[in-house]
């Protein structure tokens, strides 16, 4: 069923995704018992972050879920999952303020960021489509209609790529103002810190990921010389 090719390019990576998926919700969930001196829930330290920064027209809402929380550009909405939002702990203040890095980075017109909200919609329609175009070109027998479909699968490489420099960027802001502000001590900016690196970590499993499943999708169509 699998290509032999399908076990050394998808599977370490797959490997890496589960072991840094596991790795953030084990960091979140430790550090989401250990609470903040300051008292501070995620949505009060976000919201002192941003103006810190003198940002006033960002609004903070909850929203529903389990590590659901995002920055949206587009209406300047800092949305914070239920426990983030609300919860004085570590684990929740360091992942509100990475979001709050977000809205700081799109007030200053961080290039990334701006390069990756284009890139939004082309994959939102583009995974599925290139699945389908590689699958169907794949399938019939035509080769440009497969290679367009790797093609379109490349953008989605160059999304996950790209959200690298974003994502480090968000925290590294983040935990420089945080404890500029007095949000956190010192001591509570490192357990911050491994709860982000963790998360970071997701993002570079999903890039690695999606390189692989362009390489394999690639050594499929030939590009890499004949199959036997
Ligand atoms: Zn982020």
């Amino acid at each position: 069923m699998f290509h032999p090719i399908f076990i050394i390019t998808l599977l370490p990576a797959l490997l890496l995704s589960l072991i840094a998926t596991f790795m953030v919700q084990a960091t979140f969930r430790k550090y989401s018992g250990v609470m903040s001196t300051s008292g501070l829930s995620g949505a009060e330290a976000a919201r002192i972050l941003l103006r810190s920064t003198g940002i006033t027209d960002v609004m903070i809402e909850p929203v529903r879920g389990l590590l659901t929380d995002h920055y949206d550009p587009v209406s300047k909405t800092l949305r914070l999952s239920e426990n983030v939002y609300s919860s004085s702990s570590i684990a929740s203040i360091g992942v509100a303020c990475h979001e709050a890095g977000h809205a700081i980075q799109h007030a200053e017109g961080y290039g990334w960021l701006g390069l990756r909200t284009t890139l939004v919609p082309i994959v939102q329609f583009g995974t599925y489509l290139s699945y389908f175009l590689f699958a169907l070109g794949a399938g019939i027998g035509y080769l440009k209609l497969a290679i367009l479909g790797v093609f379109l699968f490349a953008l989605m490489v160059a999304f996950a790529i790209v959200t690298l420099p974003v994502e480090w960027d968000a925290s590294r802001r983040a935990r420089e103002l945080m404890l500029n502000a007095g949000i956190v001590t010192i001591e509570e900016e490192a357990h911050a810190a491994k709860v982000l690196n963790a998360a970071f970590l997701t993002y570079v499993a999903a890039a690695i990921t999606a390189i692989m499943q362009l390489l394999y999708y690639m050594a499929q169509l030939g590009f890499f010389g004949r199959r036997r």
